[in-house]
């Protein structure tokens, strides 16, 4: 039996009163007046006072809350798990919004907020456990690893793809996904796709490549269905969910490709072509998600990367085909990519884009494939070499590279001047145009 095991087959049964019926009980005398705060000896303590299971005895750290969410993942064990935990912070957000001051309420984020405190809990109980509020042992028995900055995260994150725990979390009244850390970083902006290291054991498990992307984009639409933004705006470079959900898809795709590529041995580019063609299917196939929908559509998010790849900051789409295609310099490997993964794209839209709306993302299409196939350095976050460089907030210049924006607005003008669907522009003008300039 494991140690949370040990700690949830041991506490009561009984139900902890909301904290609107706490306000009332007799045992606590306290009021949430602004100066008058009871001293330690008068405040009744959370674990001895009040009628809820024990959970607080067996500390709980967030490796273990992890790991029974991952690899030890049993369903009844993590419900009862998710129950207590939701205890603790609905107990831990009545206890804040009784005995702090109105000021520390503000400070803390907690006046007038209902249901539970997720990953602010911690920074609440060390406001408590200052104004000896809580006592050394409760302080550590609720948060044993509240000294790790990862504390102030959201549980969310530590059940990865694990879609059942996280709907147990949500149903034991943890309800706002969309947490963030002390940097604006949300869960679904720090979700990766599931690997066997961490998704070999139980229930929570991952078959294949294929299975872990659909598990992962899965796992993105449900937070976006329980209301997570996709478009918060985090850190020093703009980066949101989305563009770090884009990225993650096209590693998997470029990664995939790349292992088909060294199977097909020292065949030529036109050869890898065609059998890349034919195994598409199998690497595009769970790419079905309402979340490429949302990659696609996005016109509006850029981040604050200054590279040539992209104007003015990259897009979600083109993190995406960055990533699919950034590993080669082929340019029949490189725009058959572009343009399967482009076509999946516009399948997936609803309803279907018409041609001008499609006209509007060519260019970046034909952007990104141009600077692959130049072999530039990336300087966003595709980069490799953590050559980040970051635009100033008033210039908001991209950096440029004049060969690349040479030969982008001829490919653009002869685009729009040739009238075709964007695949066949590709093989009908574009190839014969980077071949003539490589060489
Ligand atoms: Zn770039």
């Amino acid at each position: 039996m494991t140690k949370e095991q040990e700690a949830i087959s041991s506490a009561p049964s009984e139900t902890v009163a909301t904290p609107a019926e706490s306000a009332v009980t007799p045992s606590c005398t306290c009021t949430s007046s602004d100066t008058e705060i009871p001293d330690e000896a008068q405040t009744p303590t959370l674990l001895e006072a009040r009628s809820t299971p024990r959970v607080g005895h067996h500390p709980v750290d967030r490796l273990s809350i992890h790991k029974a969410a991952t690899i030890n993942y049993n369903q009844p064990v993590f419900k009862e798990l998710a129950a207590n935990l939701a205890i603790q912070r609905r107990e831990i957000l009545w206890k804040a919004q009784t005995l702090l001051s109105r000021e520390k309420q503000k400070t803390l984020g907690v006046r007038r907020r209902r249901g539970v405190l997720d990953g602010r809990a911690v920074a609440v109980a060390k406001q408590l456990h200052k104004d000896k509020l809580l006592n050394d042992r409760e302080f550590n028995e609720l948060f044993p690893d509240w000294h790790w900055a990862s504390s102030g995260e959201s549980l969310y994150v530590l059940v990865e793809c694990n879609q059942e725990a996280a709907q147990l979390l949500y149903d034991a009244g943890l309800d706002d996904v969309d947490d963030v850390d002390e940097l604006g970083y949300s869960p679904l902006s720090l979700l990766e796709i599931p690997n066997k290291a961490t998704s070999a054991h139980g229930r929570y498990q991952t078959e294949s490549p294929p299975d872990a992307l659909a598990t992962y984009l899965s796992m993105c639409e449900w937070f976006k269905a329980k209301g997570a933004s996709l478009n918060r705006v985090s850190g020093l470079t703009h980066a949101t969910p989305l563009h770090h959900i884009a990225g993650r898809i096209g590693r998997y795709l470029g990664g995939s490709m790349e292992e088909r590529c060294k199977s097909f041995g020292s065949r030529g580019p036109a050869t890898i072509s065609r059998r890349f063609a034919n195994d598409c299917a199998d690497i595009i196939k769970p790419l079905s998600s309402s979340i490429l929908r949302d990659i696609w559509k996005d016109m509006e998010h850029h981040d604050l990367y200054a590279c040539p790849c992209a104007l003015g900051g990259c897009l979600a789409f083109n993190v995406l085909i960055n990533e699919t295609i950034k590993r080669h310099r082929s340019p029949t490997v490189v725009s058959l990519m572009a343009v399967v993964l482009v076509k999946k794209l516009i399948d997936a839209s609803v309803p279907a884009e018409t041609r001008a709306q499609q006209d509007v993302r060519a260019p970046i299409v034909l952007r990104a494939c141009t600077f692959a196939c130049l072999g530039l350095a990336h300087s966003c976050r595709s980069s490799s070499l953590h050559r980040f460089r970051r635009m100033s907030g008033e210039e908001r210049r991209r950096a440029s590279d004049a060969t690349m924006d040479g030969l982008v607005a001829e490919f653009e003008a002869k685009y729009l001047e040739l009238k075709l669907p964007l695949w066949d522009f590709f093989t009908e003008w574009w190839l014969g145009r980077m071949y003539e300039l490589l060489g």
